[in-house]
Parts: structure tokens; C-alpha cells; sequence
């Protein structure tokens, strides 16, 4: 058997014609059930058709182009990702994971070869909540996990609805409203998702791909506040002060030095407070400010890990308060669990490269939605440069080949 390597030519076309059909001066738009979104389903569509897969759209408009293998009766293949995009995004952030189906399976067809199960190349909508507020819209909608509250939730930037904009695609709200589930657990074998990294390390590490070990979970405290009391700036003394600003820098000085013990411990921790602000009403040059609120974002691959850090947060908050003669209000935390990624398909994509390497993913990935369900679940990320969510993605078509090649080792080697 000639060795199958992936349909690289078709691969470069469909990054072409996506480039070509959903940009918007200088990024890429693929709103949400939105045209931009529809253009790229309609091209993977078209795609499928040509190469004569079965095609099916459930009924809030996934997007599933399957190739039969010998054994029908079997659990299937997934090999997902998105199509949406944020406002002004990358060519690359989702699609490379369609597309990498897609030239794996045209790889396959070539060689003339007919995996031991199904292999269905997945579009999935609504990844990116930057157009509805609403976190893996399209897998959380096919396994009917979304709150049916989420159909009022208004489009950003039109203030459309989700279940107005479902309606106008032609899509069934109702499948979200009953949380019907579309897709059976059980009757899929594997998930695996390929995804550029978001990140800069496999551009620092000079390596084409990765293996995931796990989508980092997140504890975050999304309104936490810390009341002083306002003041004067010129007139009153440090030991009278009760100065929120300078409580909550103790506070976030602390959880930084608390984070370098981890990661001097070898523990995976990332710790972010992306938001803090001072009421622009009531601050000013001339006062000690009297409210700060902020953001505190905790994200491991060690659920034991967030726990014991989001704890340390609310110990090191009341004791900085009592410091400074403040109070910290942290408030509940809003928390997404860590999705591990399956070990024997790690091994076998690991396999896959010639220079095998692992690492976590700190973004949150439809991955994280079929692990959550009980489905074996994989990622490979490939090197990217200039970031993700912005014009400048940057992809190597030879890593993207790197990749691909790993996932078609996989689809080989997958027992019926
Ligand atoms: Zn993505």
C-alpha cells in the first residue's frame, strides 16, 4: 500500500477561497449564522459534494461530510473544528481543522483507502462567542447542553437575537429550546480536533506541531470588587488611608508570587487579571480611590491546582484587606472544568510526529464539549505566527502537512 499523505493542493485552495470570500479589509469575517459564517459552510459544502462524501446539517446547521468505512455499525470518527470567526480575525483560528479532515480524507480516497469506520469531517457554528455570548454554541447545541435561556441572547454588533438569527438561516431554535440532543455519545469513537496554537510557544520551540494534553479548565472571578473608602490624596497619612487601589495591587502583587511557586513546582497555571478599573464618576488625580473592581482568571490543566489557587485568592483577599483597612469582595467564581485529552490518542498521535511534543491548551476548544460528554477526545495544534484573533495568523501550509499527516496515522491505525 503507497503510503496516504494528506490532499495538501486541495488544503491550499480551500485556505485560498475562504480567504477570498470571507475577508473584510485587512481580517477575516465569519460572523456567527451570519453570511460570513454561511460562506465558508457552503464552500466546505460544495467541497464535500465534489469529493462525494455524505452530507448531512442537523438542525441548528453543523455542518457533517462523512466517508463510509467498513464497518457503518461501528462508533465513528470525528474530526472537527469551527468556521466562525472573531470580528477582524485570522484565516486560520477554526477552519485548519475542517480543512484538515477534509484533506486527510481526500488523502485517504486517493490511496484508495476505506477506513475501518466512518470518518465525518464536522463544521461546527458558533465557536466564537465574541457574536453571541454564549460558549461552544454549535457542539454545546448538538449534545443539548445549552441553557434554552440562550436564545434571547442578542447578536453584538445588531442586536439580533440568536433565535431570530437561527430563524433566518432556515435553522430550528426548538432543538435548543428542548435541548435535544442531536449527537449520540456513544455512537462516536473518537473526537479529534485540529487547531493552530494561540500561543507562541511552538514558534519559540522551532516545532511544526503538538499534541494536547488537556484544555486548560478556568475559575474566574468575574466581579470581584475591594471597597475602601475615598479620600483626600494630599491629607490623610498612610496608616489612615483605606486605599482600594493600593489593596488590590498587594492583592494581585501576591497572586503573581503565589503563581511562580507553581510553576516553580512544576504545577500548569496561568493567572490573569485581564480587567481593573477605578468608577471614572468618582476617581480622580487628587483621590485615594475608594472602589476597585476586577478580574481575576485562574486556568490549569489541574482542576486541584484552581482550587487551591482560587482558595489562596480569597485567604490572601482577607488578609490584604485587613492590611489596608479595606474589604475585598471576590464574589462566586464562574468555573469551566479542565477537559483531559485521551490518552491512547495522544500515544498515537504523538506517533504521528517525528518530533513529538505535548502541551496544554489554554484556549477553550469545541474539544472541551466531546470530552465533557464522555467522548475519546484529542487536539493537534499547529505553529502559528502573530497570535490568533487578528489579521496576522500566520500558518505554514508544511506544519498544517505535519499535522494532517499525524491525524491520517491515526484514522489508519483506529480499530473497528
Ligand atoms: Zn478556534
Amino acid at each position: 500500500m503507497s503510503k496516504v499523505t494528506p490532499d495538501i493542493r486541495l488544503a491550499a485552495d480551500l485556505f485560498d477561497q475562504l480567504s477570498l470570500r470571507t475577508r473584510k479589509g485587512q481580517g477575516i469575517v465569519r460572523d456567527t449564522y451570519g453570511a460570513g459564517e454561511q460562506a465558508a459552510h457552503d464552500l466546505m459544502r460544495a467541497t464535500a459534494e465534489s469529493m462525494a462524501l455524505e452530507i448531512s446539517v442537523d438542525a441548528i446547521g453543523n455542518l457533517t461530510m462523512t466517508l463510509p468505512g467498513r464497518d457503518r455499525a461501528a462508533p465513528r470518527i470525528i474530526i472537527g473544528s469551527h468556521l466562525d470567526s472573531v470580528p477582524q480575525g485570522g484565516n486560520f483560528d477554526g477552519a485548519a481543522g475542517v480543512i484538515a479532515g477534509l484533506s486527510a480524507v481526500s488523502g485517504l480516497q486517493a490511496a484508495g483507502v476505506m477506513p475501518a469506520v466512518d470518518v465525518s469531517v464536522m463544521a461546527i457554528r458558533g465557536e466564537e462567542s465574541s457574536w453571541f455570548d454564549v460558549s461552544y454554541l454549535g457542539s454545546g447545541g448538538a449534545f443539548g447542553l445549552l441553557d434554552p435561556a440562550c436564545l434571547q441572547v442578542t447578536r453584538s454588533d445588531t442586536g439580533q437575537t440568536l433565535e431570530a438569527a437561527l430563524l433566518a438561516c432556515g435553522f430550528d431554535a426548538g432543538a435548543i429550546r428542548e435541548g435535544r440532543r442531536l449527537l449520540d455519545p456513544a455512537q462516536i469513537g473518537a473526537y479529534v480536533e485540529v487547531h493552530i496554537e494561540q500561543g507562541p510557544t511552538l514558534v519559540e520551540l522551532g516545532l511544526p506541531a503538538a499534541v494536547v494534553t488537556a484544555v486548560r479548565g478556568c475559575q474566574r472571578f468575574r466581579n470581584a470588587r475591594c471597597l475602601g473608602r475615598y479620600g483626600h490624596s494630599g491629607t490623610v497619612s498612610r496608616l489612615h488611608r483605606h486605599d482600594a487601589v493600593a489593596a488590590t495591587v498587594a492583592f494581585l502583587h501576591h497572586m503573581e508570587s503565589v503563581w511562580l511557586c507553581h510553576e516553580q513546582a512544576g504545577d500548569d497555571l496561568v493567572f490573569t487579571a485581564g480587567e481593573f478599573y477605578t468608577d471614572r464618576l468618582l476617581h480622580a488625580p487628587s483621590k485615594i480611590a475608594g472602589e476597585t473592581r476586577f478580574v481575576v482568571d485562574i486556568r490549569s490543566t489541574s482542576d486541584a491546582t484552581m482550587r487551591e489557587v482560587a482558595a489562596e485568592a480569597r485567604a490572601a483577599a482577607a488578609r490584604i484587606g485587613d492590611e489596608y483597612r479595606v474589604r475585598f469582595e471576590l464574589g462566586p467564581t464562574s468555573d469551566s472544568p479542565t477537559a483531559m485529552m485521551d490518552a491512547w490518542l495522544r500515544t498515537r498521535l504523538l506517533r504521528g510526529l517525528a518530533e513529538p511534543f505535548e502541551m496544554p491548551s489554554g484556549a477553550g476548544h469545541d474539544a472541551a464539549t466531546f470530552a465533557k460528554v464522555g467522548v475519546p477526545t484529542a487536539m493537534l495544534f499547529v505553529r502559528n505566527e502573530n497570535g490568533s484573533h487578528n489579521p496576522d495568523e500566520s500558518m505554514d501550509i508544511d506544519d498544517f502537512s505535519v499535522a494532517t499527516q499525524a491525524l491520517i496515522q491515526l484514522l489508519l491505525e483506529f480499530p473497528s
